[in-house]
């Protein structure tokens, strides 16, 4: 019973405070959300993912945190329990309160006692472990003089490294949301006692230094929006006008955006995660503030980022050596689009909508949520994906955790606000951006609109809305997104564009009576900003449809995009394709698709959850005694969101579209049929012999193989042949990540090979060469055996690994 009251109140406080803010600001966002709470979703594309995030994804990671020790700081820390630090990092505590975050969301649209009481003991946790003057940091506070080299010797003196503002902008998010949901204040006064000892340090008074991962912006807005106390706003703008500002502190370079002042800044730089978060900070800060110079930096950033460094998936972060941009056009397959980094360009898009409602945020938003984002949680709920490439050699499979769990934890509490970006107000205008069925109610400065909504979008492009309730008085206006996808214009900008660009194809009717029937004005309707533009009737049961033409289509990049040159990709709707190796015969790379070979959808409810797949002929290339081969086999292609769930293999985005872009399938060798194992690791022995030709030796693409940390020892590698056979010859092509990580040639190394129960070295005269970006060939007196073994010497300073080793 008490449980059901306090339910009930935390839905009158999330309408009142998501709605109309407490001593609501002069300056906001043109535009207000329909808050979550006043959306439904009973669809069977979003509807049980959410579910599946409640039920299992929440669990789950709670569970991790306890299992890593992440409980158990807050415990230490709070004297409930004793023990050093006992999980990995400084930003450990952050997990947590994302965690609590997505189960304050949980909580708002669904009575879930358990949880409730689950989040209530948590908080009860952290409380513990606060210091008296605010500080909360477990790292630091179990035993400061034992605190770990990244946290510091003493409060926020590495900051560059340290997280403590990072964590307590996830501190301030979740307490914000555990309000909204509960009505109760136990974290929200923690926030506060926290947010003030930071407002108080730093200043321009006091410390200058800045976040080194910005996150504490946001959750300052936040913490701003629910007291109404402008202190934190100013902290907030503080934070980002102090970053690029050497006078204040020993500025931290691109990496982490602070290489010149946020409104200089013109290019997405650095850690693509700090830089989204900072951009999101930023237009908060803008809106609340009206700062120009920020919101003429953010549309260029946004010009750069759009036009330049998004992957066709809507990830960022080309490379995992800094976890982000590279430069423009640079966007390997190999991509890291890192999930948090899929959330950050969302939660960015979200915001730049906000500021101006166009549709093009929104396309945005929508290719990232529904492609790169969804691709790093398993169906299932409990296993996630770091990076998200568009490329697979087979190396990489969802893992239930990270030592670095930020992007576990970040996913249930973006996932679970989703149903909170559906919609917006302006004015008299009600903007849909996500097409989704269930229903909506949503405050107008008129009155009460509801609806209900039928679709299978994003199977079907057919959206019905039916209005259930209107208010008498005229003028509101239904603004309903046409997705750049559906107006021939994939992305804004140059990036990618259609093989075949729609024209047309966009209708809509009112009461089943045809009012436009093609993307130009007809009707009166227009298409305004990506909004076709509808007066609302007043009339209850008055149902528009709209219909997206949902062709498949094949999608090209831009020319200076040189991973993608000679390549296509495949989409149909919001949603990117991908080739998997299961349903190909066990290769994709090897695949050709040429423009003229007919494409069909169809839909597999028996498949991957159900979903809607693509099939065709295709031309797969294989080597057959040293010569190419084409054949035509029919091709299937899944979602992107979708892949691998069927064990580990090949997959591509973007096939080859010229056949010298295919990469025939290699022929079963000696080393390919050998079974690999090392002196140490085993986690990418497969990268010795998987046959994917290095382009150098510092190549990314395929799997490599390393005996990092390891330096300045004595290493192997071996081969258990499947039979016995004659070796006279091996090649290793090294792996050398200079610029990037600590592998470098070896030493020196040599062969031996498997002599009944001995290793003995092979017979040569070649010298054991250590070039880098070519093989290195050893031939040595032909030998008859079972196994043979490369010996290495690893450099004195750094470690060593292999592209590739091949036997003959
Ligand atoms: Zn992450």
């Amino acid at each position: 019973m008490r449980h059901a009251r306090l339910v009930a109140v935390a839905m009158l406080l999330v309408a009142g405070t998501l709605g109309a803010w407490p001593g609501a600001p002069e300056k906001d966002y043109p535009t207000t959300p329909v808050p979550l709470t006043d959306v439904t979703f009973t669809d069977p594309f979003w509807a049980p993912r959410l579910e599946t995030v409640r039920t299992v994804t929440l669990a789950a990671t709670f569970k991790q945190s306890e299992d890593t020790g992440r409980i158990k700081n807050f415990e230490i820390a709070g004297g409930l329990a004793t023990g050093a630090f006992c999980s990995r990092y400084a930003f450990d505590d952050s997990d947590v309160f994302k965690i609590i975050e997505g189960a304050a969301y949980a909580l708002t649209t669904k009575a879930d006692p358990a949880l409730s009481a689950y989040v209530d003991g948590l908080v009860g946790k952290i409380a513990k472990a606060q210091e008296p003057d605010g500080y909360l940091y477990t790292a630091r506070t179990i035993d400061p003089a034992k605190a770990m080299p990244m946290a510091g010797k003493a409060r926020w003196i590495n900051e560059e490294e340290s997280h403590e503002l990072y964590n307590a902008g996830h501190l301030y998010e979740a307490a914000v949301a555990h309000y909204q949901a509960t009505g109760t204040r136990t974290l929200l006064d923690v926030a506060i006692r926290n947010a003030d000892l930071i407002c108080s340090v730093f200043n321009l008074q006091g410390r200058r230094a800045v976040p080194g991962h910005q996150e504490i912006e946001i959750g300052l807005v936040k913490l701003y929006r629910t007291t109404g106390n402008r202190k934190y706003l100013d902290q907030a703008q503080f934070f980002l006008d102090q970053r690029g500002k050497a006078d204040g502190h020993k500025l931290y370079g691109e990496y982490a955006q602070d290489h010149k002042p946020v409104a200089e800044q013109t290019e997405a730089v650095g850690h693509s995660v700090r830089a989204a978060y900072m951009y999101s900070g930023m237009a908060d800060v803008a809106a609340l503030t009206g700062n120009q110079p920020y919101i003429a930096a953010l549309n260029r950033l946004w010009d750069n980022v759009v036009g330049r460094k998004l992957y066709l998936t809507g990830g960022i972060g080309a490379t995992g050596a800094w976890e982000g941009f590279g430069p423009d056009y640079d966007l390997p397959n190999s991509a890291y689009a890192e999930t948090c980094a899929s959330i950050a360009n969302a939660l960015w898009n979200y915001r730049m909508f906000l500021l101006e409602p166009d549709a093009k945020y929104f396309d945005i938003y929508e290719r990232a949520v529904y492609n790169a984002m969804l691709s790093g949680l398993s169906l299932s709920g409990d296993r996630f994906f770091y990076p998200n490439p568009l490329l697979s050699l087979g190396q990489h499979e969802r893992s239930p955790w990270f030592a670095c769990a930020c992007c576990p934890s970040n996913l249930p509490r973006f996932m679970l606000s989703i149903p909170g970006h559906a919609y917006a107000v302006a004015g008299n205008d009600i903007f849909v951006n996500l097409y989704v069925q269930g229903s909506a109610r949503i405050k107008t400065p008129q009155g009460v609109v509801a609806f209900d909504v039928k679709t299978n979008y994003p199977w079907s492009g057919d959206v019905r809305i039916i209005m259930t309730q209107v208010p008498r008085s005229t003028g509101l206006v239904l603004r309903l997104r046409v997705p750049g996808w559906a107006r021939g214009e994939p992305v804004p900008g140059d990036l990618y564009r259609d093989v075949a660009p729609l024209d047309g194809g966009v209708t809509l009717s009112v009461d089943g009576e045809p009012k436009s029937n093609t993307l130009r004005p007809i009707g009166g309707y227009l298409i305004s900003r990506g909004y076709l533009t509808i007066p609302l009737g007043s009339t209850v049961g008055t149902y528009y449809d709209l219909h997206l033409p949902m062709p498949i289509r094949r999608v090209v990049a831009h020319p200076s995009v040189k991973a993608d040159a000679g390549r296509v990709a495949v989409e149909r709707g919001p949603l990117v394709y991908a080739a998997e190796f299961v349903d190909n015969g066990g290769r994709v790379t090897n695949l050709q698709l040429s423009d003229n070979a007919a494409l069909r959808s169809q839909q597999r409810p028996d498949l991957l959850g159900g979903v809607t797949v693509i099939t065709g002929p295709a031309t797969a290339y294989r080597t057959r005694d040293e010569k190419v081969v084409a054949q035509t086999v029919p091709m299937t292609l899944i979602p992107y969101y979708a892949w691998a769930h069927r064990g580990k293999g090949e997959m591509v985005v973007w096939l080859a579209r010229e056949a010298d872009k295919a990469r025939p399938a290699p022929e079963t060798t000696l080393a390919s049929q050998a079974k690999a194992s090392s002196s140490e690791g085993g986690k990418t022995l497969q990268g010795l012999n998987e046959q994917y030709e290095p382009t150098d030796s510092n190549d990314h693409t395929g799997i490599y193989f390393h005996w990092w940390p390891k330096k300045n020892t004595t290493e192997w590698v071996q081969y258990d042949l499947a039979a016995p056979a004659t070796v006279s010859e091996t090649s290793v092509y090294w792996f050398d990540d200079t610029g990037q990580g600590e592998c470098r040639t070896p030493r020196s190394w040599r062969v031996l090979y498997k002599r009944g129960d001995e290793w003995v070295p092979v017979a040569t005269t070649d010298p054991y060469g250590t070039t880098k970006d070519r093989y290195n060939t050893v031939r040595f007196t032909p030998v008859q055996t079972t196994a043979i073994r490369l010996e290495v010497q690893l450099p004195e300073k750094f470690s060593a690994g292999i592209q590739e080793w091949k036997i003959k």
